[in-house]
């Protein structure tokens, strides 16, 4: 059983995470995506709100579940006996910033390999940075998010 972690804010989930967790499943027995409780970012949806979005996303993965983690990246990973951790990788920018934390979490748990995947190309210029802030002018996200994400963007910022 190959089980990997797909660690992230989430806040939210957007089309572009939704595709790399498609194309892991492609690939491993188990995908545990796993929402970081404290993360060095501000935040605009509570840890619960942020995986009940995941939840729905992937309602119909069966290879896929969703929980939440304090600390180390890897030590979850160890905690789950998960072998790998699922990064995207968008573009150039994303590239120096996730070969340092590969490299950093190989150095903390040699056993635990970080696999970089692609997302389709329309989604490279997409991040929930972008998302938030099209929301909070209330813009039109409808092709950056599901539905249910949209729905509660829209909840949050008060769209007519
Ligand atoms: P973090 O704060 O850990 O970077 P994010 O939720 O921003 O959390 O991203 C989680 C992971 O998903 C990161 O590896 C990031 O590069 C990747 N990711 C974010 N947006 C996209 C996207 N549009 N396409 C592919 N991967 C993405």
């Amino acid at each position: 059983m190959a089980k990997v972690i797909y660690p992230g804010t989430f806040d939210p989930v957007t089309n572009g995470h939704i595709d790399i967790v498609y194309r892991a499943v492609e690939l491993f027995d188990e995908v545990i995506v796993t929402v970081a409780r404290n993360p060095s970012k501000t935040i605009l949806f509570s840890v619960d709100e942020r995986v009940e979005m995941l939840k729905e996303s992937f309602k119909d993965l069966k290879k896929v579940t969703v929980d939440s983690f304090d600390g180390l990246v890897v030590d979850h990973a160890r905690n789950l006996n998960a072998i790998g951790i699922i990064r995207g990788l968008r573009a150039i920018s994303d590239f120096e910033y996730e070969f340092q934390m590969a490299l950093m979490n190989r150095k903390l748990a040699g056993e635990i390999t970080t696999i970089l995947l692609m997302p389709h190309a329309k989604y490279t210029y997409l991040n929930s940075t972008i998302v938030r802030n099209l929301a909070q002018f209330h813009g039109d996200i409808s092709e950056f998010v599901p539905p249910h994400v949209f729905e509660r963007l829209k909840k949050k910022f008060g769209y007519k």
